[in-house]
């Protein structure tokens, strides 16, 4: 990993739930040279670790002599409930602090200078960290990413100090943070979404504008147009003197950085010609373009560089991401999308298609898409729920068959794109996935397995 063995060296460490990032820190701190003490109620997940000549595996009696604590993101701190080990740990005084905290500080302890990138929002974080790493790499720029998806903070490579640090952020670890500051910050955009830890929408943003902590001036701050009291956000930043760029996915011209269909513009013009970006379709990725845009080219990447950056970039999986072609026909897997929300993003983007949908449909089920259904050519419905998203589909009448299966969905697909002349198969299922698969990810690992198999049988050719 390249930090020094003897970094942490006497210090005793803290790790409470030892899943992902539980797992990685407790390995990081042991391989810097820390003791630990670690602990899971799973027998499972303390059986996995290995033994070590520094690490204790016993439950917390007390947090005296810990330097820190490392708490499980799922497991809460706050008020009104707090799990009884951050009590514990707040009456002996030892700091609750997040695994990026930590890679701040061995970073900075081994005399690293490398910088950090911190992105925080309701949706589309783990795109935008994604791409602003893959700009940065495009540029020359050694990039690490990681953070609340991908690989945990602590798990990551010291850098060379030009180098960046690009973290996703999630509420929990945003609140665990005691030195880090983040060099260009962003918050996307806000919407309802785990407000049963965060009390409400004023609680939930409070979390999530932590990401701009200790910057001042010479830091950038971006934040999403369609912030909630966007206003009043802005002027909360205003102290700090980092420069704040607004961004949007749509075209709006008082925007730092904003979208028109064609391109991506700032106030000196376009940036990029977005007409040939095949992995950012719809203006939401475009919102996520625009705020890793802006990011990177605070960041060092030269303005003529943002274009092919953008059109080399290869979307994530699950998340509308092109899986395979067969004569001119598009299949795009956007397993990801477990509810009408996400469909109605994927199918915002495609004039028309032959649909894939279906699973275990959630409340409310697919009517919320009817204004899309004009875009449906046909509907290849799958999983338990097919006979009610069919009943949806009739009364709006939306053309259907229900073929029960993806291994049937995929070559029927094809034939009736083939037949109806359309050039775009898309997977997203407005459905969860269990009744047939063990996640999102194994229904669209199936998907272009299937789609793989078909373009290179005897039909995929051309
Ligand atoms: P997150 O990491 O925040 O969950 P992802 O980048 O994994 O977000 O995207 C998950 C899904 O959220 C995408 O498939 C898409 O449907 C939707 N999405 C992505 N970016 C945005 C955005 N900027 N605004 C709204 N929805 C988005």
């Amino acid at each position: 990993s390249g930090f020094p063995p003897t970094l942490f060296a006497g210090h005793h460490y803290g790790v409470a739930g030892l899943g992902r990032n539980g797992n990685a820190a407790v390995a990081a701190l042991l391989a810097m040279g820390a003791s630990v003490q670690a602990w899971d109620d799973r027998p499972e997940a303390r059986a996995a670790l290995a033994a070590h000549p520094r690490l204790k595996v016993a439950p917390f009696a007390n947090m005296l002599g810990l330097a820190a604590l490392v708490l499980s993101p799922g497991i809460p701190h706050h008020l009104p409930s707090p799990h009884p080990l951050a009590t514990m740990a707040r009456d002996a005084g030892v700091p609750i602090l997040s695994d990026a905290e930590l890679l701040f500080r061995a970073v900075r302890a081994a005399g690293g200078r490398a910088r950090f990138a911190g992105i925080t929002g309701t949706n589309g974080k783990s795109t935008t960290t994604v791409l602003l790493a893959h700009m940065l790499a495009c540029g020359g720029i050694a990039v690490a990413a990681g953070g609340n998806l991908g690989p945990a903070a602590l798990s990551l490579p010291l850098l060379p100090d030009d180098g960046v640090y690009v973290l996703e952020m999630s509420s929990y670890m945003l609140e665990r943070l005691e030195q880090l500051h983040f060099d260009a910050a962003c918050l996307l955009n806000l919407t309802p979404d785990h407000l049963d830890r965060h009390g409400d929408m004023t609680g939930y943003t409070r979390a999530k504008m932590h990401v701009f902590d200790r910057q001042g001036p010479g830091d950038l701050a971006v934040l999403g147009a369609t912030l909630p009291d966007y206003a009043s956000l802005n002027r909360q930043l205003a102290p700090t003197r980092a420069t704040v760029a607004c961004i949007s996915g749509a075209d709006i011209p008082q925007c730092d950085f904003y979208c028109t269909p064609q391109a991506l513009c700032d106030r000196h013009g376009v940036i990029a010609d977005l007409t040939h970006v095949p992995d950012l379709p719809g203006t939401h990725n475009r919102e996520n373009a625009a705020a890793a845009t802006a990011m990177a080219l605070h960041l060092g990447l030269p303005r003529a560089a943002v274009e092919g950056a953008l059109r080399s970039f290869s979307a994530l999986d699950h998340r509308q991401k092109t899986v395979g072609s067969v004569g001119g026909i598009r299949f795009i897997n956007d397993s990801k999308a477990t509810n009408a929300d996400a469909t109605a993003r994927a199918l915002a983007c495609h004039e028309r298609m032959v649909w894939i949908a279906g699973g275990t449909a959630k409340a409310g089920g697919i009517e919320p898409l009817a204004p899309l259904f004009g875009r449906v050519a046909l509907a290849l419905l799958v999983g338990r729920d097919a006979p009610a998203l069919a009943r949806t589909l009739a009364q709006h009448k939306v053309p259907y068959r229900i073929v029960e299966t993806l291994e049937r969905a995929v070559p029927e697909a094809l034939d009736a794109a083939r037949a109806l002349g359309v050039d775009v198969v898309m997977l997203s299922p407005a459905c969860a996935s269990f009744d047939q698969f063990s996640g999102f990810e194994a229904r669209g690992t199936r998907f272009a397995a299937l789609v793989q198999a078909l373009a290179a049988g005897p039909e995929g050719t051309g």
